[in-house]
């Protein structure tokens, strides 16, 4: 009958809003999760080169008649932390202005053959150190509508990293393409490679597959977040595919005009 039939579907509709629920609580314990996460990681790394400096320092402070040379050693490896403690610092407020939600692109034609030059000039001198060759590669013209700034600062991390994790006298090449949609950008790099269960996990805050090693490298783990985010912003995909011992290649791909409804809104 009619109010058995009204019955059965108003439990049922009370099952499809009790799971319904039961979905949105675990995705937002998840965020709270991801959340103390990020906190407890960023305290930590905040606390790594301030521990050094305190151990520096009460060092010193028990060896009043150390000679002037060790002071002069140990000043320097306090300035050194000093200055890791800062880069650390950039790179989150870096961070935290992408993920603003409200944080709007500044959006202006860029030509992006003449941005990637540029970029790979200023990083030569770092490549030169280590004896590595970068190489240049495109054979149009890609102008794209994009964040110069932010786009500038997600191609300028995947070239650091394609020479701070690269052999001595390794090499790089960058690949600048297009479709009439979007615009694709390759950096292959034939250096130490990432492990199979590192690849998907190299954009996570403060993920480093070598902590030691980025360490020395001055890395923070927040470059391929930050360039991430950046491509995020700009509704396109940056993915890494990688051989141990032979080497890495980042893929990312913007789309070359914005979306009508956005342009409309600015
Ligand atoms: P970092 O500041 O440590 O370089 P990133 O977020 O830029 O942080 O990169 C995260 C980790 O991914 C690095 O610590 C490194 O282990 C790995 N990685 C990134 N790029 C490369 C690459 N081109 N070759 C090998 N490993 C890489």
């Amino acid at each position: 009958n009619l109010d058995e039939k009204i019955d059965i579907k108003g439990n049922y509709e009370i099952e499809e809003i009790g799971t319904a629920f039961n979905h949105m609580t675990d995705k937002l314990e998840r965020i709270d999760e991801t959340r103390r996460q990020f906190v407890a990681n960023v305290s930590h790394e905040l606390k790594t080169p301030l521990s050094s400096v305190k151990v520096l320092a009460e060092s010193l402070l028990m060896q009043p008649d150390a000679p002037k040379e060790l002071y002069k050693e140990f000043f320097e490896d306090i300035s050194q932390e000093i200055e890791r403690e800062t880069i650390i610092i950039d790179d989150l407020l870096t961070l935290v202005t992408l993920d603003k939600k409200e944080n709007e692109l500044n959006v202006s034609e860029t030509n992006l053959n003449i941005l990637v030059e540029s970029i790979m000039k200023r990083l030569k001198p770092l490549a030169d150190i280590k004896g590595v060759e970068m190489v240049f590669e495109s054979y149009r013209e890609v102008i794209a509508e994009v964040d110069k700034t932010k786009i500038a600062l997600a191609i300028t991390n995947l070239i650091e990293n394609a020479i701070k994790y690269n052999k001595e006298y390794g090499s790089i090449m960058v690949k600048l393409n297009s479709d009439y949609k979007n615009a694709r950008l390759t950096v292959e790099d034939t250096g130490i490679g990432i492990p199979e269960d590192s690849v998907n996990k190299v954009f996570q805050r403060f993920y480093r597959v070598d902590k030691t090693r980025s360490r020395e490298t001055g890395g923070t783990g927040l470059g391929l977040s930050i360039t991430h985010q950046a491509i995020l912003m700009h509704q396109g995909f940056v993915r890494c595919s990688s051989q141990v011992g032979i080497g890495t290649t980042f893929e990312m791909s913007i789309p070359l005009r914005r979306p009508l409804a956005e342009k409309n809104e600015s």
